[in-house]
């Protein structure tokens, strides 16, 4: 009777052995990843609300996807930056536009020349890229301070390249902003159109700020994209990554 049984006996201890170590590794690695969790460093715990005054790192696109469904906290991130924004919302009859809990831009450190319109992520990460991108590259590049940024608008709603057909802009959900150019305090005035792509301080400047943007928003588009964006850089909170 034993002969008979043991084998089968051995292959369930063997079995139950597995089993308890899997269990073992399954807890092991769950306390860690509570552990890494709790004692991570906020800037990089994916789950915590970004701090604009903090440097981007890694995990700040995710941060900023995380806050597309929490207003409430995504405005008290933009506030805690010392920025003056209120609670806006733009309402449109039309299929797939609009913005339902949005911010207007009041005041920051850089002027936008008159109040800008953006979805609460989307401010967020403007403010992240005025601040630790924009700033330091005009100190590097230029030796002066950015005064203001001009842009060609957030809102519209508007499909993808301004096609007939397709897909929505970021734009139709003010998810989005175009830039054009930016003054200087000792009185330059710099755009895409003049100094992209050139082999000077002010075209130094100019692939700074694009690079820097490609660590804070998903999306970013700019001249070496295509000829529709040859004066402009796109910048978006989008679902899908691209840095061109
Ligand atoms: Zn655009």
């Amino acid at each position: 009777m034993n002969e008979r049984f043991s084998p089968r006996l051995h292959l369930w201890l063997a079995i139950a052995g597995i089993a308890f170590r899997f269990v073992l590794l399954i807890t092991g690695l769950s306390a860690a990843l509570w552990f890494a969790l709790i004692h991570f460093p906020d800037a990089y715990n994916p789950f915590t609300p970004p701090d604009i005054r903090e440097a981007p790192t890694v995990v700040t696109p995710l941060k900023l996807r995380g806050l597309a469904g929490e207003y409430e906290i995504c405005t008290s991130v933009v506030r805690a930056s010392g920025a003056k924004a209120e609670r806006t919302s733009i309402s449109s009859a039309t299929e797939g536009c609009g913005m339902e809990r949005g911010l207007r831009l009041q005041q920051s450190r850089i002027s936008y020349g008159g109040g800008i319109d953006l979805t609460c992520p989307a401010m967020t990460a403007l403010l992240m890229w005025e601040r630790h991108v924009v700033q330091p590259a005009a100190q590097e590049h230029l030796g002066s301070e950015v005064t203001r940024i001009r842009h060609m608008g957030t809102y519209a709603c508007r499909n993808v390249n301004h096609s007939a057909a397709g897909r929505r802009s970021g734009h139709a959900a003010a998810n989005a902003i175009d830039i054009q150019g930016f003054d200087l305090a000792d009185g330059r005035r710099i755009t895409l159109l003049s100094h992209w792509g050139k082999e000077t301080d002010e075209g130094r400047f100019l692939a700074a700020v694009h690079e820097g943007a490609c660590s804070i928003f998903p999306m970013v588009l700019g001249p070496d994209y295509n000829t529709l964006h040859a004066d402009h850089f796109h910048f978006e909170i989008s679902r899908w990554g691209v840095c061109r």
